[in-house]
């Protein structure tokens, strides 16, 4: 199939963006790598009269450490150049080690971090990582901007705060320091799939060896990633030595309710893979912080 027919726009500044979607309202949309849009508009599962091409926006791209501990990425910023960077690596690590799990190497260079969280597809790594780190997502609009922390970012299946006339021009990803350790775990049937389920978590050590900051995020196990507050809760003050992976896989996944269930995988057994990939995750974090 073929895409139904629609304009196309390749604007130079973010305010021409958001003016275009202002403009023409639900019948436009921004492209940006044209990962997942370009098949749903070739399969007609998306159809829509204008789309506003991100390519000339070179003030969208690029990854810079803050002087306020965090680190910016530019929303059309590629997955690839995520992977590259030697700046994600060392100060946002669960940035740096989900990124080789999202598709193939193909899909990284030319998907965007901004495609990615804005697209919010329940089985997706950046909008768990997102949220694990408390990241904050800068938006613009014909109204100004303004910043979203990733905790009112996801509202449901491929859904966000974003409006219709909103541009996501930034994410702001918190440096952690002090003895952190960080994991993100993932079940895909063959490489480069979405997961079945999946899993990060990303926690802080104090001096005397207990958990002062704690983040667990669950992928692919509902409408939207979601974090497992009720786990974090029991485990904060607790010595991380004490803890037993295999009991927090089964507390971070024991409330979950609209589990998808399809042909790969019934709500049971997605359960099940989510609470071991918490479990290898949260074992992986540790070790991290106790012993690297
Ligand atoms: C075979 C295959 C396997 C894949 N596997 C994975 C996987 O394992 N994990 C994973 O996470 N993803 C996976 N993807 C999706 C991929 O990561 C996409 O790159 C990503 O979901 C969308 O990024 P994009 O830049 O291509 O966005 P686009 O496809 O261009 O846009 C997607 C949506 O986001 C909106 N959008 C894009 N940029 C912005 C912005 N700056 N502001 C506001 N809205 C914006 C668009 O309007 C559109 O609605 C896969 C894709 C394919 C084709």
């Amino acid at each position: 199939m073929k895409p139904a027919p629609f304009r196309y726009h390749a604007p130079e500044t973010p305010g021409e963006v958001v003016g275009l979607l202002g403009e023409w309202g639900d019948e436009a949309k921004v492209i940006a790598g044209g990962q997942s849009l370009v098949p749903m508009l070739a399969l007609r599962l998306a159809s829509l009269g204008h789309l506003v091409d991100l390519r000339r926006l070179d003030e969208l791209r690029g990854i810079e450490r803050r002087d306020d501990d965090t680190v910016w990425v530019g929303a059309a910023t590629t997955q690839a150049a995520v992977q590259r960077s030697e700046e994600v690596r060392a100060a946002v690590p669960l940035l740096a080690r989900a990124t080789p799990l999202i598709g193939h190497f193909q899909i990284r260079s030319r998907g965007t971090v901004g495609g990615s969280l804005a697209h919010a597809d329940a089985a997706a790594e950046y909008p768990a990582v997102a949220l694990t780190l408390d990241a904050e997502l800068e938006a613009l609009s014909p109204r100004g901007r303004r910043t979203i922390p990733a905790a009112n970012f996801l509202n449901g299946v491929w859904t966000t705060a974003l409006a219709e006339d909103e541009l996501l021009t930034g994410v702001r990803f918190p440096v952690w320091s002090g003895r952190c350790g960080f994991a993100v775990e993932e079940f895909a049937r063959r490489s480069g799939d979405f997961a079945i389920a999946g899993a990060t978590v990303a926690l802080r050590v104090d001096p005397a060896g207990r958990l002062d900051r704690c983040a667990i995020s669950l992928f692919g196990l509902g409408p939207t990633a979601r974090r497992a507050t009720a786990a974090e809760t029991a485990l904060l003050g607790t010595d991380p030595l004490g803890t037993d992976a295999e009991d927090i896989g089964r507390l971070a996944t024991e409330d979950l309710d609209s589990v998808p269930s399809d042909l790969h995988g019934s709500a049971l057994y997605r359960i099940r893979v989510g609470a071991a990939m918490v479990a290898r995750a949260w074992h992986g974090a540790v070790q991290e912080a106790l012993h690297d």
